[in-house]
């Protein structure tokens, strides 16, 4: 009875320490953190060029390298020695925040990286749009060897540049890799750097957002460290580590109103009543604060954070943690949800507007609308609201009847749901059909 009781009814609520979090947090933390996503045409170097940066940041050892590299000179591939890091040291997949995606961590001095890493094939699309929906930005790594750089472009660069184009992140760091292979020849760079300047801005990058560094994975010339030898005494730039920590964002959004996206919930705690899982996405949290689920409006009063194991007094956005809550029931509470901030939370809408790429045609027709962690029925209404210019985003066709695979446009989704979901502007979203992915982009 007791139990029973406790599972539904408030626990008294905990003392609020009153922590100001923005100014703990700035002492305890120092560093930022960013998400990216490596693209690129299969064989250009991706896998190489990360084990690299795993190996020059201390993620992994020079003894462990060396072990790979035996393992590769047996399968008679020595040369892939240091791209077979990223599938060494591949976290477990954390289910829920990352879908089909592996992650690496790495550190620089100002901030802590998490690669989203998706495997380079032909099917892999569905595993770049997961990756693309959490980066703060994107390298694309091209190979600078003769004629190689030429069917990369006909080949998956054009598609992965308007993918993560299309979700949102705006900057990307173009690493002109295999430079060795093509002698460190200032007029390769250049030619290289021109071309993709022209093709990325026309699939809607602005090239101020673009940063290309001339670089081998393979050697680690200009990874972490500078190449001084005399063939690139023309380069002056930032190496590709320099590079990720200047485009890297200054400040997660934790100044703003808390967003929590529930990716588990639990009744097991003998503790507490319900605890929910998830990744703080905006603003920040501590024990004692009132919080609304949407979308179902619930009220709750956090009890108390868990990260990593240990019982913490508050939490900020980039963080996954733990919540344990009174006051709510786990009933009311689904994968998807997010725990808001009381006084201002995120509204539940019942149609939003968004700007999506299509990869597949797109009619007005039943779709699973995914966002995050959240997976919830809906339409695409009649008629489509526009037909739209890939690189300028103006209107160029009003109620299409389709959009084609490839084309951009704008369209506007119904949730099956009464109720709604709490889908705020800005939010990623992917549309499936099927278990096929048919289109991802931006709520407007
Ligand atoms: P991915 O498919 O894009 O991940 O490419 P991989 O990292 O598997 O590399 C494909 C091949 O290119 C391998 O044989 C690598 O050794 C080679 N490679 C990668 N980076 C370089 C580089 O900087 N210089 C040279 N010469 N070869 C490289």
């Amino acid at each position: 009875d007791g139990v029973a009781a406790l599972k539904i009814n408030d626990l008294p609520k905990p003392k609020r320490r009153k922590v100001d979090v923005l100014a703990e947090h700035k002492k305890v933390s120092g560093k930022k953190s960013a998400s990216f996503v490596v693209i690129g045409h299969v064989d250009h170097g991706k896998s190489t060029l990360m084990g690299r940066l795993l190996l020059d940041l201390n993620v992994i050892t020079q003894r462990s390298l060396d072990k790979l590299q035996k393992e590769a000179n047996t399968l008679k591939k020595s040369s892939f020695a240091l791209a077979f890091i990223m599938d060494s040291n591949k976290d477990e997949r954390e289910r829920g925040i990352t879908v089909d995606i592996a992650t690496s961590h790495f550190s620089t001095d100002s901030t802590n990286y998490t690669i989203l890493d998706a495997p380079g094939h032909q099917d892999f699309v569905p595993n770049m749009i997961a990756g693309a929906a959490q980066a703060d930005f994107s390298i694309l790594v091209v190979d600078a060897s003769p004629n190689s750089f030429e069917s990369g472009i006909r080949g998956q660069t054009h598609e992965h540049a308007l993918i993560v184009r299309s979700m949102g992140a705006s900057n990307i760091i173009v690493a002109v890799n295999k430079m060795d292979a093509a002698h460190w020849l200032q007029d390769r760079f250049n030619e290289i750097r021109e071309q993709m300047t022209g093709f990325l801005t026309k699939v809607g990058f602005k090239p101020e957002n673009l940063v290309f560094v001339p670089l081998s994975g393979l050697t680690g010339d200009n990874v972490s460290k500078r190449r001084d030898d005399a063939d690139v005494k023309w380069y002056t730039g930032p190496t590709l580590v320099n590079a990720l920590d200047s485009i890297a964002p200054t400040e997660r959004a934790i100044e703003k109103p808390l967003r929590l996206e529930v990716f588990d919930i639990s009744t097991d705690s003998q503790l507490y009543p319900v605890s929910i899982s998830g990744r703080l996405t905006a603003g920040n949290m501590q024990v004692g604060d009132d919080v609304i689920a949407m979308p179902s409006g619930d009220t709750a009063i956090i009890q108390g954070i868990t990260i990593e194991g240990n019982d913490v007094d508050w939490a900020v956005a980039g963080s996954i943690a733990t919540v344990h809550l009174s006051g709510v029931d786990a009933e009311h509470l689904r994968q998807g949800d997010i725990i808001c901030a009381r006084d201002s939370p995120a509204q539940n809408v019942r149609t939003f507007q968004a700007k999506i790429l299509a990869f597949e045609q797109v009619l007005p027709m039943f779709v699973e609308v995914h966002a995050g962690t959240m997976s919830r029925e809906g339409q695409v209404k009649m008629p489509l609201v526009a037909l739209l210019d890939e690189r300028t985003g103006d209107v160029k066709k009003k109620r299409p009847k389709v959009l084609n695979g490839g084309e951009v446009g704008r369209v506007e989704v119904e949730f099956g749901d009464e109720k709604g979901a709490p889908v705020e502007k800005g939010r990623r979203v992917v549309l499936r059909y099927e278990g096929r992915t048919i289109a991802a982009g931006l709520v407007e």
